[in-house]
């Protein structure tokens, strides 16, 4: 995996701390990188966004919007990999997915 790799876009991250009400400053130090796979929906072919990660763990009660939102605060770094589905954003299917994901932070503790 190349260093800019799976890295989030900063249009995602925008959408990302509106849905969550989260300064987007948080959320870019956390510089997130996501991937997903698949990483299109098998029903309508859009691409599954770190965005529609976000909306599906809220929609199925796995996280509060405030744990999320919280979450970009804390001063860690972690990397997850697991199998979940994600919901598309455009034709609401809920798609098996392996995720992987990952918080660096920059900044000294
Ligand atoms: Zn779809």
């Amino acid at each position: 995996m190349s260093e800019n790799e799976d890295v989030v876009s900063d249009d995602i991250l925008i959408s990302v701390s509106e849905y969550l009400n989260q300064d987007i400053k948080f959320i870019r130090d956390k510089t997130p990188r996501f991937s997903a796979d698949p990483c299109h929906c098998d029903s309508c072919g859009v691409e599954l966004t770190f965005l529609d990660f976000v909306k599906t763990a809220h929609a199925t009660d796995q996280h509060s919007k405030k744990f999320m939102s919280d979450f970009f605060e804390q001063s860690k770094s972690m990397k997850k990999e697991f199998n979940t589905v994600i919901i598309c954003g455009n034709c609401q299917r809920a798609v098996e997915t392996y995720v992987i994901y990952q918080y660096v932070n920059y900044c000294p503790i």
